[in-house]
C-alpha cells in the first residue's frame, strides 16, 4: 500500500527540512506565497556543493564557459524567442471563490486522463471536458469560468517608461543567445563549444503546490551547447558508447504504452532514437550525474516528448524522469535539440549578424546575379514611391527575379509592377572562400531546486528509528562533526584546536558538545553530516582521534595529524571509510 500523505516522504523531508533549517516557504510571517521558499543554513550549503558537483561533471573537464546575465530582460529578447507567444498554460477560474487552476492539471487529477492528452487540448475541448465530467473547484466546489491562457513570464517595466515592457527571465538560455556573439569571439571563433548559466529563473505558475519541484522563483542551470550541424560528432561518444539510457520512446507513447527500452549509447545513435550524439552523450552525462547524487538508474529514465508536448523551440526534446515517492516519474533534467531556432530569431528580430564564418579547404569559384536598379526609368515611372522600390529591389531573390522577367515579362514586387527595362541584371564570377551559416544548439537543462529535493529523498532512510540523510558525501552540506566526548578535563579545547585546524584546511565543520555523545551522533546523522570526530581521553595521551561513519556507524580510530590528507582524498571518493585509520571495536 502506498504510504499516506501524512507520512510520505514528501511530508516527512519538508517537515525535517523547516526544523533543522534546509528550506521552507518564504514570507510565513505574512501568511506565505505559494511557490517561494528559502533555503536556511544546510539547503543554501547543499544547493551550492550540489550545484558545483554539476560544474565538475559539465563544465570544468571539457572547458565549456560559465557566465551570468541579468534576470530582467527587455520585451524584444522574448519576443524574438517566441516566449511571449507561446509561454502559456491553460487556466480556469473558479466563479465562486475566484481560485485559478491550471485546467490541464485539473483533467489529470479528476478526469484521469494523461497530460500527453491534455496538453493537445484547445481551450474549446477543455471548456467541454470539464463542463461534461462535472469537474468543479477542489476547494469551495464552485463552478469554473471558461478557461484562458495565462502567460506565465513575470512582466515588469523598466525604468519609470511604461511601454518599455520588461520580462523576468524564465529560462537563463536566453542570456546566453544574446551574446553569443562575444562569446563565440571569446572561444577564439571555434566550434563547437559549451556555455552554462545557473541562475534565477521566474515562472508565474498558476497554482504551485509541490514544495521545491514547482516553484515561481527556481535555479535554472542551462548549457547550450553550439555546434556545427556539418560536423556533429562528439569525440566523447566512445568512452560512453556502452553505457545504456532507459528511454520511454514517443512512438511507445502514442501507442499508449509506458514500455521502457533499455539501449547503448551506440545502438541508440545507429538506431536514430537520438538525432545527435552530443545530446545523446550529455544524457548518459545526466544520468551518471543522478547516479551521483544517490538514484539508481532503475529508477530514472528518458521520456521523449510528442510533437505537441515539446517546447517551441525544439525538434526533439527527452526529459531525464526521476521516480519520487509522491508524485512518480518527475521531470529533472530536459534535453532539447533547439536547432538554429535562437540564433536565427535574434538575428532576425535585432539585425545582427550570428552567423558565423567557415572557410573552405579550397576557394570555390561560383557565379553571382546582382541587381542594378536604372534610376532614370525608376524615377518617372514610380515618383513618391521610387525610393521604396529601390530598397525594395535591394533586398530581392536576383535568380528569381531573372526568372520571372524572362519568363513572365514582369515581376510584382511588394505591390510594384517591375519591368526588365527598369533594372540591369549584372553577372559576374566570384571565388569563395567559406560560408556563413548559424550554429545548432543542444541544451541539457536542470532545475537546483528539483535536485535538491531527489538528492534529499534519496538521502532519506530510516536506521533503528532514527533518520539518517545518507548524502553522497562531496555534496553533504556539512561534511565533518567535531566532538569533546565530555565537556570537561581539556577535552573541548583539544576538540577546538581540531576544530579550527580542519576549517583552515577548507572543510566544512561543525563543533558540537552538547548533550551525550549518541545525542549529538543522531544530530548529525539526521543533516546527513558523513563523518564524527571525538576527540576522547586517549587523544590527550597519543594524539589519536575516533572517526566514525555516519552510514554504517562503524568506527576507526587515527592520528589528527593524518586527518587533513586522508580527509581530502576521502571526500574526492579517492580512499573509503575503512582506510581512514584502525578499525574500533564498539
Ligand atoms: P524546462 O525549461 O521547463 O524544461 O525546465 C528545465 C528544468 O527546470 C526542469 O527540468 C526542472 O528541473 C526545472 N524547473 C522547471 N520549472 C520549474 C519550477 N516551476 N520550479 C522548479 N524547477 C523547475
Amino acid at each position: 500500500m502506498p504510504p499516506s500523505r501524512k507520512q510520505d516522504k514528501f511530508t516527512l523531508i519538508s517537515e525535517l527540512a523547516k526544523r533543522r533549517g534546509f528550506f521552507w516557504p518564504s514570507f510565513e510571517i505574512y501568511g506565505g506565497v505559494g511557490g517561494f521558499v528559502t533555503y536556511g543554513p544546510l539547503g543554501a550549503l547543499l544547493k551550492k556543493r550540489i550545484e558545483d558537483k554539476f560544474r565538475d561533471f559539465f563544465i570544468r573537464k571539457f572547458g565549456f564557459f560559465e557566465i551570468e546575465s541579468s534576470v530582467i530582460m527587455p520585451g524584444k529578447v522574448f519576443e524574438a524567442s517566441g516566449h511571449v507567444d507561446h509561454f502559456k498554460e491553460p487556466m480556469v477560474e473558479c466563479l465562486k471563490c475566484k481560485r485559478k487552476f491550471r485546467a490541464d492539471h485539473l483533467l489529470e487529477e479528476f478526469s484521469g486522463m494523461p497530460s500527453m492528452e491534455t496538453e493537445k487540448l484547445s481551450l474549446q475541448e477543455i471548456k467541454t471536458k470539464i463542463k461534461k465530467d462535472d469537474i468543479r473547484c477542489p476547494d469551495c466546489g464552485g463552478e469554473f469560468g471558461a478557461p484562458r491562457h495565462f502567460l506565465t513570464m513575470f512582466t515588469t517595466t523598466i525604468g519609470p517608461y511604461s511601454d518599455a515592457v520588461g520580462y523576468g527571465r524564465p529560462e537563463a538560455a536566453q542570456g546566453i543567445f544574446v551574446e553569443f556573439k562575444r562569446l563565440h569571439e571569446l572561444s577564439r571563433e571555434r566550434l563547437p563549444f559549451g556555455v552554462v548559466q545557473i541562475g534565477h529563473a521566474l515562472r508565474n505558475e498558476i497554482s504551485p503546490r509541490q514544495g521545491l519541484i514547482r516553484l515561481r522563483e527556481f535555479t535554472i542551470i542551462d548549457l547550450e551547447f553550439f555546434f556545427d550541424p556539418e560536423n556533429p560528432d562528439c569525440p566523447y561518444i566512445k568512452d560512453v558508447e556502452n553505457e545504456t539510457l532507459r528511454l520511454l520512446l514517443a512512438e511507445t507513447r502514442l501507442r499508449n504504452s509506458e514500455e521502457i527500452v533499455e539501449f547503448t549509447v551506440k545502438e541508440t545513435l545507429e538506431n536514430g532514437y537520438i538525432k545527435v550524439d552530443w545530446q545523446a552523450f550529455f544524457m548518459v552525462l545526466a544520468k551518471k550525474f543522478m547516479v551521483s547524487l544517490g538514484v539508481p538508474p532503475e529508477k530514472q529514465r528518458f521520456i521523449e516528448k510528442l510533437d505537441w508536448e515539446k517546447a517551441h523551440y525544439a525538434i526533439q526534446s527527452f526529459d531525464q524522469e526521476v521516480y519520487l515517492d509522491r508524485w512518480g516519474w518527475t521531470e529533472v533534467s530536459g534535453h532539447a535539440y533547439r536547432t538554429d531556432y535562437d540564433l536565427k530569431q535574434h538575428m532576425k528580430f535585432s539585425g545582427e549578424e550570428m552567423r558565423i564564418f567557415k572557410p573552405t579547404e579550397k576557394p570555390v569559384e561560383k557565379e553571382a546575379i546582382q541587381v542594378k536598379p536604372i534610376r532614370s526609368k525608376i524615377g518617372p515611372i514610380f515618383k513618391n514611391d521610387a525610393e521604396k522600390v529601390i530598397e525594395a529591389l535591394s533586398k530581392v531573390d536576383a535568380k528569381i527575379l531573372e526568372e520571372r522577367l524572362t519568363r513572365k515579362g514582369f515581376y510584382m514586387l511588394e505591390g510594384f509592377k517591375i519591368l526588365p527595362e527598369y533594372v540591369e541584371i549584372k553577372r559576374q564570377k566570384i571565388v569563395e572562400h567559406g560560408k556563413r551559416f548559424i550554429p545548432h544548439v543542444v541544451e541539457p537543462s536542470f532545475g537546483s531546486d528539483r535536485l535538491v529535493y531527489v538528492t534529499l529523498e534519496y538521502a532519506y532512510r530510516v536506521k533503528k528509528n532514527r533518520v539518517v540523510l545518507s548524502f553522497p558525501r562531496d555534496v553533504a552540506p556539512i561534511q565533518m562533526g567535531i566532538y569533546p566526548l565530555v565537556s570537561r578535563d581539556g577535552l573541548p579545547e583539544k576538540a577546538k584546536e581540531v576544530y579550527y585546524m580542519l576549517l583552515d584546511e577548507g572543510f566544512y565543520v561543525e563543533y558540537d558538545e552538547s548533550g551525550s555523545i549518541g545525542r549529538r551522533y543522531a544530530r548529525a546523522d539526521e543533516i546527513g553530516v558523513p563523518l564524527g570526530i571525538t576527540i576522547d581521553y586517549q587523544t590527550l595521551e597519543d594524539g589519536t582521534v575516533t572517526i566514525r561513519d555516519r552510514d554504517s556507524w562503524k568506527q576507526v580510530r587515527n592520528k589528527v595529524q593524518m586527518l587533513p590528507e586522508l580527509l581530502h582524498k576521502y571526500f574526492r571518493y579517492k580512499l573509503e571509510f575503512e582506510e581512514l585509520g584502525e578499525p574500533v571495536k564498539t
